[in-house]
């Protein structure tokens, strides 16, 4: 992951972090340009949203949902229909 610092756009290392919540954490940063800047910062990461869901949501949820069809339908949607 690649950071740039705020002051100067050079590239900055994270050198620690912080948990804030399951999905939040902040980023102790220090700008690696020492001579012009050595600025250090707090960065916050966080998640934002899936592209994806995990596989195993996605095999949970149709489960869900077949299990909510009567036989005939759940027959039907594999192709057994009569
Ligand atoms: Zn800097």
């Amino acid at each position: 992951m690649r950071v740039i610092c705020p002051n100067c756009g050079s590239k900055a290392t994270i050198t620690s972090r912080e948990e804030q919540s399951a999905h939040v954490c902040n980023l102790y940063v220090s700008c690696t340009n020492t001579k012009e800047c050595g600025a250090t910062f707090v960065s916050t990461l966080a998640f934002a949203h899936y592209l994806n869901p995990p596989r195993k949501d996605t095999a949970q949820m149709a489960t869900l949902l077949i299990k909510n069809l009567s036989k005939a339908e759940q027959l039907e949607l594999v192709g057994f229909s009569n």
